[in-house]
Order: C-alpha cells, then sequence, then structure tokens
C-alpha cells in the first residue's frame, strides 16, 4: 500500500500570473487557468503543451492527428509574479486589518490579492 500523501496544498490560485522556473518551459509566464490542489499541480495558460497523437476513431467521431493543450504542471516548478513590484516571489501570508488573510509578496510585501 503507497503512504499517505502529505497533503502540501499550493497557495496559487486561478488567475495569479506565474513565471515557469524549471523544465523546458522556464522563463515562460502565464496565467493560472485551473489549480488540482489534490496533486498540487495547476495549469498555466500556454505552458506545457503536450501532444496527443490521437487515431481516427469515426465510431466516436474522433479525428486522427495531432491535439496540443495545456497540461498540467507541479505547482513547485512555478513561482507567481509580484502585480507591484514585477519580480517572481514567494508567497507569505499577512492578516490584514479587516481581519482576512492575504497573500503577500515576499520582497514588497505587496498585496497579491486584488
Ligand atoms: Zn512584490
Amino acid at each position: 500500500m503507497a503512504a499517505p500523501q502529505t497533503r502540501v496544498r499550493t497557495r496559487l490560485r486561478k488567475n495569479d500570473l506565474v513565471v515557469v522556473v524549471s523544465g523546458k518551459d522556464a522563463g515562460k509566464q502565464g496565467k493560472v487557468l485551473k489549480v488540482i490542489p489534490e496533486k498540487n499541480r495547476v495549469i498555466v495558460q500556454g505552458v506545457g503543451f503536450i501532444r496527443r497523437h490521437t487515431r481516427p476513431n469515426p465510431q466516436r467521431n474522433i479525428k486522427g492527428g495531432i491535439a496540443e493543450r495545456e497540461a498540467p504542471i507541479h505547482a513547485s516548478n512555478v513561482m507567481i509574479v509580484c502585480g507591484e513590484c514585477g519580480k517572481r516571489t514567494r508567497i507569505g501570508a499577512k492578516l490584514l486589518a479587516d481581519g482576512k488573510k492575504a497573500r503577500i509578496c515576499r520582497h514588497c510585501e505587496g498585496v497579491l490579492d486584488k
């Protein structure tokens, strides 16, 4: 039996601007289209394309060829880009005056949640 997976929650959210920091797409920026917390993965617009070679299957109305779409990449391979200072940053947390928690930039302490 597999060991229980430690739940490492990504702090990324949909519509965050992120930059890829490792892998073949390193340096690319894109918006987070989807977060998959249970796998700790994110789908980033324009990043991590996979090519699926599909065979034609007339019964299921599938055309053959190569389909490209974004594949989920691991959340540890991307970093959020701060809207305030423009740097890639780790995400900190801060309690706001109104009692809400906000994610902040570790460089400039700018609030990342709009
Ligand atoms: Zn910043």
